[in-house]
């Protein structure tokens, strides 16, 4: 991995340990989780945005992004490469998002949920199981 965090590895990786303002009055401002927590619905261009992102980091090339409403699970990857997600995600909590995005991602890589997709979902989304167990199917 490389040194550079992005502004999302940051959102993901950010404590909000910087609440010492408190004492001083300035409470709600310093809040800094509510801006992460609590977005609303995104748009498919920016879901995108952040797939080709974690794509990046994660060294995958998926041929194609998809976003469609689909019943059963939250993503599916087809044998070319060929990404498809839940449209209704654009309506989840960003962590829970990046947790589909990258748990795909990695099928690229590991087409199983074996060993080394789960030691790799730990190097870059240390909460993932946490995440998972919010969300039910993803294949
Ligand atoms: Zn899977």
């Amino acid at each position: 991995m490389s040194g550079l965090l992005t502004p999302l590895e940051k959102a993901i990786n950010g404590n909000g340990d910087n609440m010492q303002n408190k004492a001083a009055g300035y409470g709600s401002k310093n809040c800094s989780l509510t801006g992460l927590m609590s977005d609303g619905k995104i748009e498919a261009k920016d879901f995108k945005s952040i797939v080709w992102d974690w794509a990046i980091k994660l060294k995958v090339e998926p041929k194609e992004i998809h976003l469609r409403p689909m019943k059963t699970k939250w993503a599916s990857l087809s044998g070319s490469g060929r990404l498809t997600f839940n449209s209704e995600l654009l309506e989840k909590r960003r962590n829970l998002i990046n947790y589909v995005i990258v748990h795909e991602l990695l099928h690229i890589k590991v087409p199983n949920h074996g060993k080394l997709f789960k030691s790799l979902m730990l190097a870059f989304l240390p909460d993932w199981e946490k995440y998972s167990e919010q969300l039910k199917e993803v294949v």
